[in-house]
């Protein structure tokens, strides 16, 4: 039969998989489980919501049987199975994942543990196996197919018998070589202990097949029996008790369910038992997802009611300026058959959204009391965002945000709170002064800060394009209004004795330069705010030097 080849990308990814030595392989077996758990999701939520089908919990489970003699090790699944489109489209492209895109725009060269690092689960299958053979039946589907591939240089689908509703993943295991074994894939007590690991709260039975030659009594024939045994506990990770797990578990559950390539910064397990009753597992990732700041990126956190997914990415449950909190939610009082439209005029998913936001502002107040350097992490990575979420709706969440935020400070040499700022505030100051600049080491050079650093004030950097956005919006803090350092009026009491009158030579000089700069000024003045500095530039106004740049930079 003729081959049809991968796509490009497929292919290039399938050669690092195929070639990848470093990562761990027995991760192959959690994105098999995980794919079949998936698979079974939906057919469940089908038959729940959908009343022409009928079911039975006792249908749903996923086998893992090992076969010594052909050295296989099968995954079933009695889950949605797959047309034959779809085995097309879903193994033999990786369009969908945002993992090559990836890969390219950081250079990643090898297959370095690119299993841990992005969902591209099924093609891991070949980091054990030389040969794959997926045999599926769709849900409402006629016939089954099987679709098989040997690597990189693609893939075969035909017609296959299957009576019942479902995939089988089949892999044919590598030969053992001088550094490298799969035969331990084989091995009961390795299978159980690598499922025990990644898949324990998988909530459908994953059973292990057994084969054990037992002698008959009477004849002392010996005779193959296959055994069952149901190997993970099933009690989803959210609903078990925090003092149960370990951060390794946390851990653990974040790369199984793909909400990052890194290691999650912070983890946070919330039970509410209100009247209105969830459970969710929350995370703030370490590092900034790769498309992040790009309008590519969709927040919103899974959703389940009462255990079984409905949503991937409901964005109702996050607002704008936590949108890079990843994690999930169960709750018995969101309903099973409700559509999206109808979920965000929801109450109580209104109470739950609302709940969880307050939850994860705690949290971040935690984390900034008492894990500074964890927090100023945080910050770098995500604080834009809650700038952002400051300056956004009309500053209707500046309350909420102010106290999450960092600048720069002239006298720490380290980003500080506004609340620590005004904390230190001489009583002779009115202002919380503010400079802005592409750097830090910029700002430092500007002629405007010589008056209000000779003064003993501190001065906030704002470096960030958004910040002075967010400055503006906010107004005051805690009744201090904010003033740039280049506004006309600094409100600083200047030494009389060194307020200059404006002579004739230097009118005639101001004049003279008036002429040359045009429109480029408004007026040139004498100052009593320079030290070292011979001119500087102040505004007029609301609008400061550096907001127009960002402004006239901004597309109409
Ligand atoms: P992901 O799970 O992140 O989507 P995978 O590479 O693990 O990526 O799987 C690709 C796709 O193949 C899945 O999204 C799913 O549509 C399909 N698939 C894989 N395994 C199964 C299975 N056992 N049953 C049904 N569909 C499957
Ligand atoms: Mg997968």
């Amino acid at each position: 039969m003729a081959k049809t080849e991968f796509k490009a990308e497929s292919k290039r990814l399938l050669e690092m998989m195929i070639h990848s030595v470093y990562s761990k392989k027995e991760v192959f077996l959690r994105e098999l489980i995980s794919n079949a758990s998936d698979a079974i999701d939906k057919i469940y939520y089908k038959a729940l919501t959908d009343d022409s089908l009928t079911f039975n919990k006792d249908d749903y489970y996923i086998k893992i049987i090992p076969d010594k003699q052909k050295r296989t090790l099968t995954v079933l699944d009695t889950g949605i199975g797959m047309t034959r489109e779809e085995l097309e489209s879903n193994l033999g492209t990786i369009a969908k994942s945002g993992s090559l895109a990836f890969k390219q725009e950081h250079e990643i060269k090898d297959g370095h543990d690119i299993i841990g690092q992005f969902g591209v689960g099924f093609y891991s299958a070949f980091m054990v196996a030389d040969r794959v053979t997926v045999i599926s039946k769709a849900l409402g589907s006629e016939e089954a197919y099987k679709w098989e591939s040997e690597g990189a240089d693609g893939y075969t689908i035909e017609p296959w018998e299957k009576k019942e509703v479902g995939t089988e993943v089949i892999l044919h295991l590598k030969e053992n070589s001088e550094d490298e074994n799969y035969d331990e894939f084989l091995e009961e007590w390795r299978l159980r202990e690598i499922i025990k690991k990644y898949s324990d709260f998988i909530r459908y039975p994953i059973k292990l097949a057994v084969t054990r030659k037992k002698k008959d009594g009477d004849s002392g024939e010996t005779a193959d029996t296959v055994e069952e045994e149901t190997v993970n506990s099933m009690v989803p990770i959210w609903r078990k008790n925090k003092n149960e797990l370990k951060d390794e578990d946390y851990e653990n559950f974040y790369t199984e369910k793909h909400y990052g390539f890194d290691k999650p910064l912070k983890y946070m397990h919330i039970r509410v038992d209100g009247t209105i009753r969830y459970h969710a597992i929350l995370y703030i990732p370490e590092m900034v997802p790769f498309d992040y700041y790009t309008t590519e990126y969709e927040k919103g956190l899974e959703l389940y009611s009462n255990g079984v997914l409905i949503m991937n990415k409901c964005p109702d449950l996050l607002p704008d300026y936590f949108s890079f909190v990843k994690g999930m939610v169960d709750s018995e009082d969101v309903s099973l058959n409700i559509s999206r439209e109808m979920l965000q005029h929801d109450r109580n998913l209104k109470v739950i959204a609302k709940n969880i936001k307050n939850k994860i502002r705690k949290e971040l107040l935690n984390m900034l009391k008492n894990e500074r350097e964890k927090y100023e992490t945080f910050f770098k990575n995500f604080g834009r965002q809650l700038k952002y979420g400051v300056y956004s709706d009309f500053g209707e969440h500046k309350e909420e945000l102010q106290d999450l935020l960092l600048f720069y400070s002239s006298k720490e040499k380290k980003p500080v709170t506004l609340e620590e700022y005004v904390s230190r505030m001489p009583e002779d100051q009115k202002y919380i002064y503010y400079a802005t600049g592409d750097s830090v080491e910029r700002i430092e050079k500007l002629p405007q800060t010589e008056l209000v650093a000779d003064k003993g004030y501190e001065i906030l950097y704002l470096t960030d394009d958004i910040d002075e956005f967010a400055i503006k919006m906010l107004e005051k803090y805690k009744g201090k209004e904010f003033k740039s350092v280049t506004s006309g009026d600094l409100g600083i009491d200047t030494d009389d004795k060194q307020k200059k009158e404006e002579t004739k030579e230097d009118k005639a000089l101001f004049d003279f330069m008036k002429d040359v700069l045009g429109d480029k000024v408004k007026a040139v003045k004498a100052s009593t705010r320079l030290k070292s500095h011979p001119v500087c530039f102040s505004t007029e106004g609301e609008i400061t030097i550096e907001m127009e740049k960002v402004l006239s930079a901004m597309p109409n």
